[in-house]
């Protein structure tokens, strides 16, 4: 675990000091499950469920704000048992799924979900051809519902394959009227209008929270560091940055407090950061 610098410690301790009202808000792929090379075979780290529940009782809310359907991460992260667990504490699980289009929280246990955004079937019908056009028929199509994910994780040269198939996946999105979101080898097209920031700052509105920790890892988590970051400058919450860092991204590192190494690194954070505000509240 690396502070990036004496101020990051300072927001650390920050946090820490507004325990009760802090929120820890969590992406989950390559946060906390490992990157696996089938999106459908991730899974949540093993021990990191018990870590959540800890945490849970030293702090206000979690909440895991992720790309992925709620429904899935729901299933992948075992997160509703966890959210039973941090219910036997009094506290909230919130889960935000598709970039915050989808809410689910441990108190409803129910998924609420906008339509599908018009322009997406008519993207996913083009898309074959736009696939066949850059030498990328192999790649993995993801149908998310409110998204369309094109992985290019399995094809002989991943990196490649992402580079051509970027413009113009994105000029087409762009003609219907949705947006791209860049990631680990991977390009979604989406709704617009929200993003992992709006998610932060509707969450920190909601709860009232003082204070916001954001845990993140690819380019999709910028927004949510952009939001705890000017919160925080403006004095509206205590926030800290936390970057599971690997070789694959390196666009939250220099906007980070502190990097950690991977779902591992993240781990280690989480109980840390249980230990810490846990003597603040005992
Ligand atoms: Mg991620």
């Amino acid at each position: 675990m690396d502070f990036r610098s004496a101020e990051a410690e300072r927001h650390y301790e920050d946090v820490v000091a507004h325990a009760s009202g802090l929120v820890v808000g969590m992406d989950f792929d390559g946060t906390l499950a490992p990157i696996v090379e089938d999106p459908a075979a991730a899974t949540i780290l093993p021990g990191t469920g018990d870590l959540l529940v800890d945490l849970a009782e030293s702090v206000s809310a979690l909440a895991v704000i992720t790309g992925r359907p709620a429904r899935q991460v729901l299933a992948l992260g075992g997160l509703e048992e966890v959210g039973v667990a941090v219910g036997q504490h009094g506290r909230v699980l919130h889960v935000l799924g598709q970039y915050g289009n989808e809410r689910w929280s441990s108190v409803d246990r129910r998924i609420l979900s906008p339509q599908p955004p018009r322009g997406l079937s008519t993207f996913e019908s083009r898309l074959p051809g736009l696939l066949r056009r850059y030498d990328a028929e192999g790649a993995y199509v993801e149908d998310k519902g409110l998204a369309v994910g094109i992985h290019t994780r399995r094809l002989d040269d991943p990196r490649g394959a992402f580079d051509r198939l970027l413009d113009p996946v994105r000029g087409l999105a762009e003609e219907l009227g949705l947006q791209v979101e860049p990631g680990r080898l991977v390009i979604e097209v989406r709704a617009p209008g929200t993003d992992k920031g709006a998610a932060v700052r509707r969450l920190v509105e909601q709860v009232g929270a003082q204070a916001f920790c954001f845990v993140g890892d690819d380019l999709g988590d910028v927004a949510a560091f952009r939001a705890v970051r000017d919160l925080r400058e403006q004095g509206a919450v205590a926030g800290l940055l936390v970057c599971a860092g690997s070789p694959e991204e390196r666009a939250l590192v220099d906007l980070a407090d502190v990097v950690v190494d991977g779902p591992d690194g993240v781990q280690e954070f989480l109980r840390r950061l249980a230990a810490d505000t846990g003597v603040r509240a005992g």
